[in-house]
């Protein structure tokens, strides 16, 4: 029997190089909590590159989604508006302060949340539209931002795959009100667990910092602009530790080369599957021309969920580890108890039966990408 043995896996964290010297550093230098060195580095470098008006770190994208709830101050069966086919915690966050996700359908072309169904979704207990950057290819954010400007909605990017990803000559993250980043150990730029608030309306900032800070305004008293410090509003441990920071900061140090490789394996495999896209076999991604992806994801779609589980086996035998995801939410047991879908969502259910990851990661070799496309082409040869 042959081994089925991983040789290609799905995912392979990187290690840029630096982050023992600069966890070494944090250590000596004797801050260990939040908010010091390495967290202002990498939030300054965050803010400069991506151009937005203040970023806070957290201990995932998850925590900057909460905040962001928080901040826009959603209660009680306020209604927020977000594609049915994303992660957990694009709904989580607002439910936990008592809002109902709404959910949509996405487009065919990029999975990202058709926005030609937003206002139909609009009702006047709308209070925000959270779009989720699918593969890190950016959402229609012209038409979300003016459909939230109309009827005076807050826009929450999920930016949880899509750092350094470009909009128009814009970072995503820094065009809604809010942007939401996620150092998870499976994305681009990585700290194991990890993320990152972006706000971009300059009025939020005094206010996040204190939800930051667990409820208190901690960072005033540290400028000196309060003689003691005390509990002020609401808030929780939203701040992660000093070695976080230096983990990071050694990633972000690496970030443009990361990027630049991730791109490079993004277009050799769709350089070398177009053929089996013009016979009609699968099909590949999507990328418009006024977005520029960041290569988080590399996807295929194939004809249904029987031909997926076959291509999955195979692939397998060959040592390939290929995945797939989301399992809708409009139709999870805690999207029916907490949310609701508008709309047909035909899309997201076919999507979600026939979409493929493939292998993508730093270190994987021109070698390793010709592996996974000879397994696909004598899967479909056959
Ligand atoms: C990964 C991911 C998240 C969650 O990120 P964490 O940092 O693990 O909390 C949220 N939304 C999307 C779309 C993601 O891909």
């Amino acid at each position: 029997m042959s081994s089925n043995k991983i040789t290609i896996p799905f995912n392979k964290p990187f290690i840029a190089g630096k982050e023992f010297y600069h966890i070494a550093q944090a250590v000596l230098s004797g801050q260990l909590s939040g908010n010091g060195l390495y967290t202002k580095l990498c939030q300054d470098w965050l803010k400069c590159k991506i151009n937005c008006k203040k970023v806070l770190l957290t201990h995932s994208c998850t925590a900057a989604l909460e905040m962001a709830a928080i901040l826009c101050d959603i209660r009680a069966d306020d209604e927020v508006i977000m594609p049915s086919f994303t992660f957990v915690s694009t709904a989580n966050a607002f439910v936990l302060r008592g809002g109902v996700p709404i959910f949509i359908d996405i487009r065919d072309d990029n999975l990202n949340m058709d926005e030609s169904l937003i206002e139909d979704a609009i009702s006047p207990k709308t209070k925000a539209i959270v779009p989720v950057h699918y593969a890190g290819v950016g959402c229609d954010m012209e038409r979300i931002m003016a459909i939230a400007e109309k009827h005076k909605l807050f826009v929450i990017e999920d930016t949880a795959q899509g750092l350094l990803s470009c909009y128009k000559d814009r970072h995503l993250g820094s065009i809604g009100h809010f942007g939401c980043l996620s150092f998870h150990e499976t994305k681009n730029i990585i700290s194991g667990e990890g993320g990152a608030l972006l706000i971009n309306d300059p009025e939020f900032i005094e206010r996040a910092e204190i939800i930051w800070g667990k409820g208190t305004n901690r960072s005033q008293f540290f400028r000196g602009q309060v003689e003691k410090y005390t509990w002020v509003d609401i808030g929780s441990s939203f701040l992660p530790s000093e070695l976080m920071g230096a983990f990071l900061y050694a990633q972000l140090e690496a970030a443009d080369k990361i990027i630049a490789k991730r791109r490079y394996l993004f277009q050799r495999y769709m350089d070398r599957l177009r053929p089996l896209e013009l016979k009609g076999l699968i099909r590949l991604p999507y990328i418009d021309h006024a977005c520029e992806s960041n290569g988080h994801i590399f996807y295929i779609l194939v004809h249904n969920l029987e031909e997926r589980d076959l291509l999955i086996n195979q692939l397998r035998k060959s040592g390939i580890l290929a995945v797939f995801h989301y399992v809708p939410l409009h139709s999870s047991p805690a999207g029916m108890k907490y949310g609701r879908a508008c709309g047909g969502m035909s899309v997201t259910n076919d999507v979600s039966d026939r979409v493929l990851r493939l292998p993508l990661y730093y270190e994987m070799t021109d070698a390793e990408v010709e592996s996974v496309v000879t397994a696909l082409y004598g899967f479909y040869n056959k």
